[in-house]
């Protein structure tokens, strides 16, 4: 089967007066995003009579030249960076998807993974919709499109049917709708500026761009921005809010704040949790960077170890590096990762990362470590063992978990580490500071939130409950 497409994105709008050029204001908004996807950038852009389109299979700046910025005229716009697997870049696949309908010219972009896709799909393409890409997005385009009255009731019918992970933004000539699914599993904030609106997967987006966050959109709720203002709409009761946990441990930019938390703030205290269940004997804690930097300071100031770089991340690498050779390959691992001798010989070193997800990367890193001369090397993950596949967004299938193939102490001989240690599920939730209830943690614990229905491609199998 086709590989679905829909794992973890950024989206952005924006709603101005007349006069504003958003164009460059959404550029920064999804280069605020970028790290939530490198493989695709997008936007459509609104003038009030007619939307502009311009997207491709790159990094923002790589996509938009300042040309293509003052080609794109408007006062109102949506934009998109999605992150995915190699095998799935195609260019057909970047958002914004545009389309000309019943209701006019309507652009959408999408975060997130919808888990009836395959049944809608078969259902739209029985009574004769063509699918040009394999998005989720085109689906909800299709969707849509069959529904009659406003675009605004279309949305509210259209995502009445889906099932699963969404946060969208919709752009028409003259408005910005923004949805968030029923149990809110992916992030989408409302901001404002003296000349109008937006909405975010983060704030650090809004905040970037000198926007006050206003408030999170609701999990079930629809917001519409338009020259009258803006209005909430409820289309769905909340189900059992399920936030996703791992948005706090990896996604998110730590400049963000997610229901009211802040995400560098979370992973300090994550870090000390895990100080409090597992202290080790050790000399310096260093972090793997960059995600893992605010758990170590938090691990460092609970323990009282000094808080060391000890790993140097070059910046400027986008893709992984594959050269031809076994050699090659490895001087791109130490020109991505590169170890400071001076800090690591001879120590023994407390090591953590934000999370081990399939174990490689950890195994490189504490193999990094040692040949530098760590005496040595006690990995800490971030974040409970990630056992159970996601269905919501996040690209994940279970042949790849490590945690779900593999006991703690075969990951920890594995990887090559002399202890390794996870943050309990309990230390996690303590850390975000919100309760267990309004979480998902189904990767962690197999409590998938959307009991009985999983994504197509069966990757829940085995979990232990709502499969
Ligand atoms: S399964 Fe994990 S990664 Fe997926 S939404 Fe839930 S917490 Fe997030």
């Amino acid at each position: 089967m086709k590989r679905k497409l829909n794992e973890e994105c950024g989206v952005f709008g924006i709603y101005c007066q007349d006069h504003v050029a958003v164009a460059p204001l959404t550029y920064l908004g999804l280069f605020a995003l970028q790290h939530r996807g490198q493989e695709s950038s997008g936007m459509a852009v609104s003038d009030g009579t007619q939307l502009r389109l311009h997207k491709g299979s790159d990094l923002v700046p790589k996509v938009f030249s300042d040309e293509i910025l003052e080609e794109l005229k408007g006062h109102a716009a949506i934009g998109h960076v999605r992150y995915s697997t190699s095998d799935t870049n195609l260019p057909e696949n970047a958002q914004p998807l545009a389309v000309d309908s019943a209701f006019g010219q309507v652009a959408l972009a999408h975060n997130g993974n919808l888990v009836n896709s395959a049944e809608l799909r078969q259902q739209l393409a029985r009574s004769g919709a063509v699918f040009n890409t394999t998005t989720d997005t085109e689906l909800i385009v299709h969707l849509m499109a069959q529904q009659g009255g406003s675009l605004e009731d279309a949305l509210v019918k259209t995502a009445q049917k889906l099932t699963g992970a969404f946060a969208l933004v919709v752009l028409a000539k003259d408005k910005l709708i923004g949805v968030r699914d029923p149990f809110g599993f992916r992030p989408l904030v409302l901001g404002a500026r003296l000349d109008g609106y937006i909405l975010a997967s983060e704030s650090c987006a809004l905040t970037n761009l000198g926007a006050e966050v206003i408030r999170e959109i609701e999990p079930g709720e629809m917001v519409i921005i338009e020259q009258g203002g803006v209005r909430f709409r409820r289309y769905a009761e909340e189900k059992r809010e399920a936030f996703c946990a791992f948005e706090y441990v990896y996604f998110a930019r730590p400049d963000s704040n997610l229901l009211g938390q802040n995400v560098h703030q979370v992973r300090k205290r994550i870090g000390a949790a895990l100080w409090h269940e597992a202290p080790v004997d050790a000399d310096i804690v260093i972090a793997a960077p960059d995600s893992g930097t605010p758990a170590a300071m938090g691990f460092a100031e609970a323990s009282g170890l000094p808080f060391e770089i000890g790993l140097l991340k070059n910046r400027y690498i986008g893709r992984t590096f594959s050269g031809p050779s076994r050699e090659l390959r490895e001087l791109g691992v130490r020109i991505k990762l590169n170890p400071i001798e001076a800090v690591i010989k001879d120590q023994r070193i407390v090591i953590i990362d934000d999370s081990i997800v399939r174990g490689t990367t950890s195994a490189k890193i504490v193999r990094l470590l040692k040949e530098t001369g760590a005496k040595e090397v006690h990995m800490y993950a971030a974040c409970p063992p990630y056992r159970y596949p996601c269905c919501y967004g996040i690209d994940t299938s279970k042949e790849d978990l490590v945690a779900a193939k593999y006991d703690l102490e075969e990951i920890r001989r594995l990887i090559g580490a002399d202890t390794l240690r996870f943050l309990s599920v309990e230390g996690l939730v303590g850390a975000i500071g919100l309760p267990k209830e309004r979480l998902c943690l189904a990767c962690f614990n197999g409590d998938y939130p959307l009991v009985g229905a999983c994504c197509d491609c069966e990757k829940g199998e085995g979990a232990e409950n709502g499969q």
